[in-house]
């Protein structure tokens, strides 16, 4: 932790979906306020599991009152003046002026703390999550357990019906009926639909 820092600074919490980073990004914020600090709490709209859109709300049920956004520029626009720390909740869902947003509000001398996924559901860097990374003072790389195996999870597995969900299937799926699992490299599954179509017509099977 940054300590006795009179300078702003941006702080990433991030890793894969169950990883705690909600948890994290609420006891940040909690810390804050009984520090006396003037806090203001965002998270995309995209994100309205739980308890809807005006709290953040993490996998274990905890909650913190928190202001939907659509996009980096609302953040902007909103920040008051006397806010002291500045905290975002699913920054992956955020267009990628999030970058320049975190690092001005940083520059005003504002401690700006940033959680979000950095891989979609294919392994792939995530949004602006990867450029965020790339600017921040600190950053913590949280892992959940593979639900499959036990060991430390790194990936989002997206699944259909119970069954891995194709490549080829947008990043963000809005009101989709998908659902999630944390799962290890090895136990993550992204089968390619166009593949599968390829060894139907060839009769050949995936290894
Ligand atoms: P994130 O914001 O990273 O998605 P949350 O902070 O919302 O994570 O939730 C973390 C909590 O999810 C954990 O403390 C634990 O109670 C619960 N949980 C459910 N599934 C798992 C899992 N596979 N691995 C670790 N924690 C899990
Ligand atoms: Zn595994």
């Amino acid at each position: 932790m940054i300590q006795d820092h009179r300078d702003g600074w941006i702080e990433v919490i991030t890793g894969v979906m169950f990883s705690g980073k909600s948890e994290e990004l609420m006891r940040r914020v909690r810390r804050a306020m009984i520090a006396r600090k003037q806090v203001q709490v965002f998270k995309s709209h995209l994100d309205d599991r739980y308890g809807g859109l005006g709290q953040i709300s993490s996998h274990d049920g905890q909650e913190i009152p928190a202001l939907p956004v659509s996009a980096s520029r609302d953040i902007a626009e909103r920040v008051a003046t006397d806010t002291q720390v500045v905290a975002i909740d699913e920054a992956q869902f955020l267009d990628t002026g999030i970058v320049s947003v975190t690092n001005s509000l940083a520059d005003e001398g504002r401690r700006v703390i940033v959680a979000g996924t950095d891989m979609d559901f294919r392994g792939e860097p995530f949004g602006p999550l990867g450029p965020l990374l790339a600017v921040a003072e600190k950053i913590d790389k949280l892992h959940a357990i593979c639900v499959v195996c036990g060991e430390l999870a790194t990936r989002n597995q997206r699944l259909i019906d119970g069954q891995p969900a194709p490549a080829e299937g947008p990043t963000i799926q809005v009101g989709g009926l998908e659902s999630y699992e944390a799962r290890c490299r090895r136990c993550h599954d992204v089968p390619s639909a166009v593949d599968d179509q390829m060894q139907l017509i060839s009769g050949g099977r995936r290894p």
